[in-house]
């Protein structure tokens, strides 16, 4: 990986942009708010025509604002290119079906996030395309999956549950021998902790609702790879299924762009802090946090990842009753789904198979960019508020 522990040119890259005349020098990238673009003459008419990935007809197909942020995307991704879509799920739905056809077949993590997952396992079963889910700490797994007409690999690392990786790098290869795309989900460690490209992966995909908004007022996504895959997602999945991106959702992107890395290592510090004092209380029984020493994958993601986000889970000795309750009563922390912003936002679960033994309860935690230490008195006043609660 190239300029592995320095992150400092993806600040320039997020905060700088060349004068651009064309709009007066305006700052900011004006918001094309048009459906379509219109021609003096109709050989120019023609020839936008023929170029539509560059040039201008339609903003089903390709809008100036939005073009601004996918140039910006792709260059903190070190990517070719980059597409951008109404959400997480429009980008990962269209970067899937560009990869398979009747008959194919593909490996997915067994804890990809779900809908995704349920696209894989069940939708795409009504085609003809059958699927794995495996557990993909193992390359092992992934090979003994892999079948003749096997197509996919897709990869989500870390998963957003209970935060297992896979080898990236090791994929890649195995995959690109076989002749299989490799297509990996990273809205958890964004381009500032991960670029996957750089490991030999295929497809990159984002929702950018998450940590790339960050600001919990957009749904958004993103598909990233070679101009050779992404050219015919765009020519294909993007303007058939029209999930587009609009301009006014692009702006409010590229605005949020401009702090990433900031947001990032905020978050990262602040979700270390509160996840090493998880580490040591009564009833935890295991912090599930990929730069935590004790996560039993924390050597390979040194390897493939260059720093950490804010989400991580932990499992409890108490029962999911009890954790409502305690989650209910956090002053700091919501309830609610999604994670990626301002905000700190809990959920309990039941603990789930891979849960240590012992644990009755899975919590999931995301460290917003309010302080830690009062995050972290929140945590425990609350505790000890309801510990004593025969739930
Ligand atoms: C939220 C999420 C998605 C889906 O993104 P949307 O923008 O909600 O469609 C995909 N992958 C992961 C890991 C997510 O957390």
């Amino acid at each position: 990986m190239t300029e592995k522990n320095d992150r400092e040119w993806q600040y320039t890259s997020a905060a700088h942009d060349a004068v651009d005349e064309r709009h007066h020098g305006s700052i900011n990238m004006p918001i094309y708010q048009t459906s379509l673009f219109a021609f003096e003459t109709y050989d120019k008419f023609t020839a936008a025509g023929q170029n539509q990935q560059n040039l201008h007809v339609y903003s089903r197909g390709n809008n100036p604002t939005v073009r601004y942020l996918e140039d910006k995307l792709a260059e903190l991704e070190q990517a070719e290119m980059a597409k951008c879509f109404a959400s997480g799920m429009a980008a990962i739905s269209a970067a899937i079906l560009s990869t398979v056809r009747t008959g194919d077949h593909i490996v997915c993590m067994d804890q990809a996030y779900g809908p995704t997952r349920m696209l894989v396992t069940q939708y795409l079963q009504r085609f003809g395309i059958e699927s794995t889910l495996v557990d993909g700490r193992s390359i092992d797994n992934i090979r003994s999956a892999i079948r003749p007409e096997t197509k996919l690999l897709y990869l989500e690392s870390p998963t957003s549950g209970m935060f297992q990786l896979q080898d990236l790098k090791a994929c890649a290869e195995l995959a690109s021998s076989r002749g299989i795309v490799t297509i990996i989900d990273n809205s958890w460690a964004t381009p500032v902790f991960q670029r996957p490209l750089e490991l030999g992966i295929d497809l990159v995909v984002h929702s950018c609702t998450k940590y790339i908004s960050g600001q919990s007022d957009s749904v958004a996504g993103v598909v990233l790879g070679s101009e050779r895959l992404v050219s015919r997602i765009a020519e294909d999945e993007y303007m058939l299924f029209g999930g587009i991106m609009t301009a006014a959702t692009a702006a409010q992107i590229t605005r949020c762009l401009r702090t990433l890395p900031l947001r990032m290592e905020r978050h990262e510090r602040s979700a270390l802090k509160v996840a090493n004092h998880m580490l040591g209380q009564p009833y935890v029984a295991g912090v599930n946090h990929p730069a935590l020493s004790s996560h039993p994958q924390h050597e390979l993601g040194l390897r493939q990842m260059n720093g950490s986000s804010g989400l991580f889970s932990f499992e409890s000795t108490e029962s999911t009753e009890k954790m409502r309750e305690w989650a209910s009563r956090l002053k700091y922390f919501k309830i609610g789904v999604s994670w990626g912003g301002f905000e700190s936002l809990v959920t309990v679960n039941p603990a789930g198979a891979s849960c240590r033994a012992g644990a009755r309860s899975l919590i999931r935690l995301h460290i917003g960019l309010e302080s830690a230490d009062d995050l972290i008195d929140d945590l425990d006043q609350t505790w000890a508020a309801v510990q004593d609660l025969n739930l």
